[in-house]
């Protein structure tokens, strides 16, 4: 079986760093928010170009804290895409905030910007688009449309690390940019973690009294918060892969090159002129996906559906149960996801593009 991902192979090559990483911290004494994590918070807003960066205990609390310290909560609706991974909608949700979500283009299955305004009332506060797959959306559609009706922005970036738009890496064009470090994601540590980026030094602030309940100077605290933090252990961890991040995209952005040239028979998301994608995911479509799926794994290719079905279908998203939105329908009974890691050997990929174009005959 060719497996999706291959986390035993990506720590092997890693592991002599690891050992340091750990060794360091367990001698060190100090376990939760400490000087690996301060240092990790430095070195990851440097590699985005962005004046702060706050480390969190995951991806959906990045959105959430995000939310908060830009007082949005109880009351307040925040618009994102129908199609996503759920925990966006969770960071949103946890943060007192309605979701109201919007159809995607057909094209990317990114959020369709256009569709934003019509959703928009008294209540909207934000929109969070998500940099879906590691492609960027159109961050000019949408920060046009935030700026017209006072809205802030928070980007998803979890699955995008990496990934820019135009000159800027995803996650430094709206008000934050939030991140996950789960092990899948492209630049992943060995347990939860994520991270807030953003240029606003108020933002700033409340962030780093947000995720640790609110607390201001040692034992006051001026209002609520929760506790988010990120450990010494997961940010050495950190710290000890993002050189190598640049190159691990790189890596997905060949074997991505190689399925678009060699498979047969399926579409390809299109690739956007105004950004550079970090294939978190690589998506091929088809009419005849639940087949293509079977027929992958009998013939031992991992592949999965991300997602395979919109938001408004789900049964813990208890609104817009009655709209239609005709592309992520579509879409997400089309999609399937190809295994790309950069440990995916040639010999691996040339099977999988095989198997996949012989199933055309
Ligand atoms: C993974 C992911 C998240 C959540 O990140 P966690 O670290 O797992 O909490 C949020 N949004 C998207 C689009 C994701 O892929």
């Amino acid at each position: 079986m060719i497996p999706f991902n291959n986390f035993k192979l990506h720590y092997q090559d890693l592991k002599p760093g690891m050992d340091k990483a750990f060794t360091r911290v367990m001698d060190s004494g100090w376990y939760v928010l400490g000087k690996e994590v301060e240092a990790f918070e430095n070195e990851f807003a440097r590699y985005l170009n962005v004046k702060y960066c706050v480390g969190v205990a995951s991806g959906t609390e990045a959105i959430t804290l995000a939310l908060m310290a830009n007082n949005i909560g109880e009351g307040d609706e925040v618009i994102t895409t129908n199609v996503t991974a759920f925990p966006t909608i969770t960071g949103i949700v946890q943060a007192g905030a309605k979701p109201v979500v919007v159809d995607v283009f057909k094209e990317s299955g990114l959020i369709d910007f256009t569709k934003i305004v019509s959703k928009i009332n008294k209540k909207t506060k934000g929109i969070v688009p998500v940099h879906l797959y590691g492609q960027s959306c159109d961050m000019a559609g949408i920060m046009e449309v935030a700026k017209q009706h006072n809205l802030c922005v928070i980007e998803d970036c979890a699955q995008a690390t990496g990934a820019t738009y135009k000159n800027k890496k995803c996650g430094t064009i709206g008000n934050c940019g939030a991140f996950s470090f789960y092990p899948t994601k492209n630049l992943g540590a060995y347990g939860d973690a994520g991270a807030v980026a953003t240029n606003d030094e108020a933002t700033y602030n409340k962030l780093l009294s947000l995720r640790n309940y609110g607390q201001t100077e040692r034992y006051y605290h001026d209002f609520n918060g929760i506790n988010s933090r990120l450990d010494e252990l997961q940010a050495a961890i950190l710290r000890e892969k993002l050189p190598f991040l640049e190159h691990w995209n790189k890596k997905r952005g060949q074997i991505a090159s190689h399925y678009k040239e060699q498979l047969k028979g399926v579409t390809f998301l299109k690739e956007n002129e105004y950004g550079q994608s970090v294939y978190h995911l690589f998506i091929i479509k088809t009419t005849d996906r639940d087949h293509l799926l079977k027929y992958l794994k009998a013939n031992g290719v991992a592949a999965l559906i991300h997602y395979p079905v919109p938001i408004h279908k789900q049964k813990a998203f208890l609104y817009q149960k009655d709209e239609i939105f005709t592309e992520s329908e579509i879409f997400t009974s089309n999609i399937l996801s190809l295994p790309i890691y950069p440990e995916l050997s040639e010999k691996d990929l040339q099977k999988i593009v095989t198997i996949i174009n012989e199933y055309e005959l």
